[in-house]
Formats: C-alpha cells, structure tokens, sequence
C-alpha cells in the first residue's frame, strides 16, 4: 500500500512517541544480529524483567556465536536455568552451529534466510532481519496484533493479518518500527485498560479502546511432590530422561506420590505456562536413594530445572544460593 499522508503522519507519531518513551532495555542498544537473536528467543514467552537479567550472563558466557556453538549444551542449559521453555535453548545452540559449520560463521541477511535455522519462525526472522538488517518486514505477536484490531477497528487473522502489520509498517526504519508496535501494546495499549490518552495513535485509531477486552484464558492447577534427600550441604538430584518432552536431560529432586498425611518441609507455589503447581516437599525417607549427590553450590552448576533451584535457595538459605 502506497503511504498516503495521514499514513505517513501516523508513522511519524508513533516512531517519535518511540523515541522518546521506550523503556531502556539491554538489547536495543545493539544491532548486533547474534545478540538480538538471543534477546528474541528469550523473550518469547518469558516476562522482559526476567529476559534482561539473563540476557547480561549469557552474552558474558557466550559473547559470539562461535563460543555458543563450542560450548556444551549442558553449559548452554544451566546459563539459561530459570528461564524455562528449555526447547528454546537447545534450537539456539543447534542453530549456532549450523551458523558455524554450514554457513562459515557468517549469519542470514534476510528474513528467510533466518527462517531456515532451527528454532526460528516467522515472527523472530522477521524481527532479527528488521532490527540487525534494515529488511522491511513487519513483526506480528500479541501486542501488536491487538494494536492493529483496535488501530483497525477489525479483526484480523492468519496472512491477512500479516498483509495488515505490513501496510503500516514503516518502511525507512522497518526495525524501530516494528519495536514500536510491540512497545505500544505492552506499555500503553494495554489488553484490559488501554492507557488511550497516551496514545500516539490517538487521533487514527478507529475504536480508542472500545473494543470488548479477551476473555482471560483460565488457569489451571496442580501439585507436585518431591522429596528432599539432604545431609549436612550435599543433596540427592535425579536427570530427567533424555526424551522427555519437557526439560529433557535437566536436573531435579526425585518426584514422589502425594502423601497428604506427612508434614512438608517445604511448600511454595510455582507457575509454568498456564498451570499453577502447588508444590510440597517432603523428607526423603528411601533408604538408598538413586541419583547423584552433588554439594549444593555443585548443584548450581548443573543444569536445574527452575523450580528445583527454587527449593534449594529456599532449602540451603538465600545467601548460599
Ligand atoms: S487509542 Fe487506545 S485503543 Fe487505540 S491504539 Fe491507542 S491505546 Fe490502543
């Protein structure tokens, strides 16, 4: 679609609302392509205040792409501990080394090119070729879907929706562009109280916020049991098995039946996706336990799952954590 002059005008708007507004992230201090395609894989699906603590370890531990393609994934997967969707971490270091030993240790420059590395979709190749490469296509995840319902006053989904995010993309600054739109939906177009007052797009949007919100997807809930096999600062872990579809090869306390009429030595509320998991811990009483016994700060080395290391900076003290 040819810009026509409100077009233009709206894009102005909302890219110098960007300039001034956008929250001060790690990661858009860069154009780095490896850095932005770590800061994308993290941030799917996981809270930014979390992505920007690990986001700074990782890239310590890992600063290019030829030391995250030499590194053992068990190193990969216990930088990326707490983070959770562990998938995500074993693409990116796949990926890395298709980067290194199939494409000479030069990345894609284009949104398909990045598209055929693993681990990679549409959205995060076309938001690693719009910000590192200046290629003009649109991004589209929840923010900005919502953005254009409301901007659009329609509902659009699938390709007609990507057709949509590229007609109003801006094409001279395709990647501020694209930050833009996310910024807009997850700090002012917000999905239960559209802050429509702030709005850059104020004056274009056809619905300014009356648009019936989402129903809230229901959570669900359940509970785990563990048991905690611990003497003096050693404590007993049991690997996950190397297919599980979940947090593969990852270390964890033994799981055990419910036991409801044994006191815990530990409760606490952990939520994964869209579950919240009541979770107890009980001492362990198995008189030879199977698993490895590992010093707790030994166990920080491993690859945890993200609630077991919760439980044991709850069960050896913070400090020690
Ligand atoms: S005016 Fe309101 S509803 Fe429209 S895009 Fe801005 S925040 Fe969203």
């Amino acid at each position: 679609m040819a810009p026509t002059s409100g077009h233009k005008a709206m894009q102005k708007a909302l890219q110098g609302w960007y300039r001034h507004s956008h929250r001060d992230l790690p990661w858009r201090h860069t154009r780095d392509p490896y850095a932005i395609w770590v800061s994308e894989i993290m941030l799917q699906q996981t809270r930014v205040a979390a992505v920007v603590e690990k986001y700074e370890q990782f890239l310590q531990r890992f600063p290019t792409v030829k030391a995250l393609a030499a590194a053992h994934l068990d190193d990969v997967l216990t930088v990326w501990s707490g983070l959770g969707y562990y998938r995500r971490a074993r693409s990116l270091h796949q990926a890395s080394q298709v980067v290194m030993h199939h494409l000479h240790g030069k990345f894609p420059t284009n949104q398909a090119g990045w598209r055929q590395l693993p681990g990679i979709g549409r959205y995060t190749s076309a938001a690693i070729a719009s910000i590192a490469f200046n290629e003009a296509v649109a991004v589209v995840d929840g923010n900005v879907e919502r953005v254009i319902e409301r901007l659009c006053g329609e509902r659009h989904e699938g390709e007609p929706l990507w057709d949509r995010a590229n007609e109003l993309l801006a094409a001279q600054h395709p990647g501020d562009w694209n930050q833009a739109m996310m910024e807009l939906g997850a700090t002012v177009c917000l999905p239960k109280q559209p802050q429509c007052l702030l709005c850059p797009l104020h004056g274009w949007c056809k619905t300014r916020g009356a648009t019936e919100p989402q129903p809230q997807a229901k959570r669900k809930r359940a509970e785990l049991w563990y048991a905690i096999h611990a003497q003096e600062d050693r404590v007993l872990l049991v690997q996950r098995a190397v297919d599980h579809s979940l947090m593969a090869e990852m270390w964890e306390l033994p799981s055990i039946p419910a036991q409801k009429e044994v006191e815990p030595v530990h409760r606490l509320r952990h939520s994964i996706t869209d579950t919240d998991y009541a979770v107890f811990v009980l001492r362990g009483r198995a008189r030879k336990p199977v698993g490895k016994w590992v010093t707790h700060q030994e166990a920080h080395q491993l690859a945890l799952t993200g609630l077991t290391r919760k439980i044991l900076r709850l069960h050896f003290g913070r400090e020690q954590a």
